[in-house]
């Protein structure tokens, strides 16, 4: 992410200055210098040659989403690197970590130095690795996971699939360990979930389409708990979708194991009623769940057991999710609605405060990836200026045609929702949605 022509000065004025990372929650202007953080206080005394006017809004470290799939290299039809991450700007991210289930997989140091030399090319925020915990992730043979680490993979994960073998997971967490990097598991026992589309309940029968169990999630979760019991190091639940994993969750971190696990907007919001009428917006793995689910997961949040909010982010070309239900592609796009869609689902429920939003949306997911110690997640004098502001009050309409990323996969089209990111900053420049990479050259 070079930038060679930072904003020489810039103060951001009368905004509400939030770092959960030392609980700074004030009134404030924050000066910006050379790409860095000169100055947090109010009323600041700058001759600043550019001021963002930030009243009623709040200004944020710069948002991190710890999962998303830029499908680059090999899906290029339906993200690039250089758009997904345009979507994350749009959506109030800095900072996304890519999964590694593309084409080829980024299981090798060279598919890693891919994906860094295409960043810096045509990245329009920071992206980073989530590399294989094994080749081509079939599960067979273990990733080079130390050379993954050394070149810059900042976690470890088969997403799109479980290490389904209990050998093959105790191996990859014993390795993980020894660098302390942490696994984030992808929890589907495949012999439960072979040919289903969506949860098992009343609906899927309904539709005819064969159920997918939570028990399949959750499964896999107790297992790998007590493979850690064993093994130790750091374990992390992608995408919770089961009301009893959240349980699993909370007993393995009341044990004193370190283990996390993410929510995403989708399941913290719809049920598998979404599905009626076969309608593929609503098809995604894990399969959206029960009212019930989603009560156990918002009060999991709410509790401090789920530490992480993750998107996801799917993209997929229209012309796939034309498809019937049971052919059509899993996922769904999230970057550009993530934000109001997790203010819906945790503030206006009363559950959270946006302090506590800000803090699951950056030093939380930093600290997962071990990102935090480089200023990753943090508004602070010295770290680089990587800022979100956010009015929370502003009411907007999903429109699908508006996203700056190339997916339409949403299943969030027209609802009324409050909370944007206004002006997301990189290094102290702003990026406009759909900024022109040359900003950043
Ligand atoms: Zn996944």
């Amino acid at each position: 992410m070079p930038n060679d022509s930072p904003t020489d000065e810039l103060v951001i004025r009368n905004g509400r200055v939030l770092d959960p990372a030392s609980g700074r929650d004030e009134m404030a202007d924050v000066l910006v210098r050379n790409g860095r953080v000169e100055a947090i206080a109010p009323e600041l005394d700058s001759q600043a040659t550019e001021t963002i006017d930030a009243r009623g809004c709040l200004v944020a470290p710069g948002l991190v989403d710890p999962h998303v799939h830029l499908r680059e290299p090999g899906g290029e039809d339906k993200e690039t690197i250089a758009t997904g991450t345009r979507a994350a700007i749009a959506g109030g991210f800095t900072t996304v970590c890519c999964m590694p289930n593309t084409a080829p997989t980024l299981d090798s140091v060279q598919a890693l130095e891919f994906v860094h030399s295409r960043a810096e090319d045509s990245a329009a925020c920071r992206v980073f690795v989530v590399a294989a915990a094994t080749l081509g992730r079939q599960g067979e043979q273990i990733a080079p996971i130390d050379s993954l680490l050394r070149a810059g993979a900042v976690g470890i994960s088969d997403d799109g699939d479980v290490v389904a073998s209990p050998r093959m997971m105790r191996q990859v967490l014993a390795c993980c360990a020894q660098h302390d990097a942490v696994f984030m598991q992808h929890a589907q026992e495949p012999s439960l979930t072979e040919g289903a589309s969506m949860n098992a309940g009343v609906t899927a029968t309904k539709l005819g389409l064969r159920g997918w169990p939570k028990i399949a999630e959750e499964l896999i979760v107790e297992r790998d708990i007590r493979l850690l019991g064993e093994t130790g190091g750091r374990y992390h639940v992608q995408h919770v979708s089961s009301g009893t994993t959240v349980e699993l969750i909370r007993n393995a971190r009341a044990s004193g194991l370190q283990v996390s696990g993410e929510a995403s907007p989708h399941h913290l919001l719809l049920d598998d009623r979404a599905c009626e009428g076969y309608d593929t917006m609503a098809k995604m793995n894990p399969p959206l769940r029960s009212e019930a689910d989603i009560h156990a997961l918002r009060q999991g949040v709410a509790d401090g057991t789920i530490t992480v909010l993750a998107t996801d982010h799917a993209p997929h070309t229209l012309e796939e999710k034309a498809l019937d239900f049971e052919s059509a592609p899993f996922g769904i796009v999230g970057l550009e609605c993530a934000l109001a869609l997790y203010a819906k689902a945790l503030i206006d429920t009363g559950l959270i405060d946006w302090p506590r939003l800000i803090e699951l949306l950056s030093i939380e997911p930093a600290r997962l990836v071990g990102l935090a110690d480089q200023g990753v997640g943090r508004l602070e004098v010295g770290l680089p200026a990587d800022i979100t502001i956010i009015d929370p009050d502003c009411a907007w309409t999903i429109r699908r045609d508006d996203f700056v990323g190339k997916g339409r996969n949403c299943p969030f089209e027209g609802w009324a929702v409050k909370g944007r990111a206004v002006n997301t900053l990189i290094e102290g420049t702003p990026m406009p949605a759909g900024a022109a990479n040359s900003i950043l050259k």
